[in-house]
């Protein structure tokens, strides 16, 4: 198979990785974190979700840490949504792009959406429209498509059934989130070549935690099967409040280090990004999971 001449990194360290973690930044920080790794040119970020701080206190002030954004341009900055509540708020902030979450069995979903997949597919429907409507791109994330804390492993068809769906309500793009980290690089593959047929042409993502080392080569399986997003956090951080010893997504240093080294083009500056990941292991006061920002980046260092 042939690799793609670019993949697009999308970060989610300050949503996904901030808001497990035990440290609760203030907005301006949280700002800081994405304007910083805005400035080393990653072309995608999750910035913040819109959920109940009284759930996720590591997420209050969403719409504070969007009024401090430097809004760069080529930058694409999105938010996550659990529901039409969310998304209200959301449309409020002027991002550019609506993430979408649910999961792919009633218990974690239940648990963590407090609603019934059928309720959550609903409500997709709802928000990719009103998204359109505002001149936002959506996209869905379907999470725990490999395997689920509760359910254990998750049945491919069922996930496939669920993409096609969203696909035809109209979401832009696709991604799988392997929530819990269990994913191998087969399951990846058969995932995204299954997928991208479809998807009418749309882009199909993947979600990655490394919580079993598997996580860069399924990266590396997933974009060699056609998937051309891929999410990551600065410096690896995060976890799943479900999932006690969980870790953290793919760091995103490791995954540009990886990718440029394939000459997968991603617009990052390497150097840059790892500044910023010692910036945050300063700032969260301990060392980070990812890699390369305490190797180095040896070479290539651009791409
Ligand atoms: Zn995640």
């Amino acid at each position: 198979m042939r690799l793609p001449e670019r993949v697009t990194i999308c970060e989610v360290g300050p949503r996904d990785g901030l808001q497990n973690d035990a440290k609760v930044l203030e907005p301006d920080v949280r700002a800081e974190l994405v304007n910083r790794l805005a400035e080393a040119g990653v072309p995608r970020i999750e910035a913040v979700s819109f959920v109940n701080p009284a759930r996720v206190p590591q997420m209050a002030g969403a719409e504070e840490v969007v009024a401090g954004l430097e809004r760069r341009e080529g930058v694409i900055y999105a938010g996550l949504v659990l529901n039409e509540k969310g998304y209200d708020r959301l449309a409020q902030t002027g991002l550019d792009e609506v993430h979408f979450a649910f999961a792919a069995t009633e218990t974690f979903n239940q648990r963590n959406q407090n609603a019934t997949v059928e309720e959550s597919l609903q409500a997709a429907e709802q928000i990719i429209g009103r998204a359109h409507a505002d001149g936002i791109r959506a996209t869905a994330t379907i999470g725990v498509s490999f395997g689920c804390p509760f359910e254990g492993r998750v049945d491919s068809g069922k996930v496939l059934a669920f993409a096609e769906h969203l696909s035809a309500c109209g979401s832009d793009e696709i991604v799988f989130a392997d929530t819990i980290g269990v994913a191998v690089p087969s399951q990846v593959r058969e995932m995204v070549s299954k997928a991208l047929p479809r998807m009418q042409g749309k882009p199909v993502g993947l979600h990655l935690h490394n919580t079993r080392n598997t996580g860069f080569v399924n990266a590396y399986a997933a974009v060699e099967a056609g998937a051309s997003v891929i999410d990551a956090s600065i410096g690896g951080i995060g976890g799943c409040p479900f999932a006690p010893r969980a870790t953290g997504n793919i760091a995103t240093e490791d995954l540009a280090y990886m990718c440029h080294g394939e000459g997968i083009e991603t617009g990052i500056d390497l150097d840059e990004l790892i500044r910023v990941s010692e910036w945050l292991a300063e700032l969260l006061g301990r060392q980070l999971d990812g890699q390369v920002y305490r190797a180095g980046a040896f070479a290539p260092v651009s791409g």
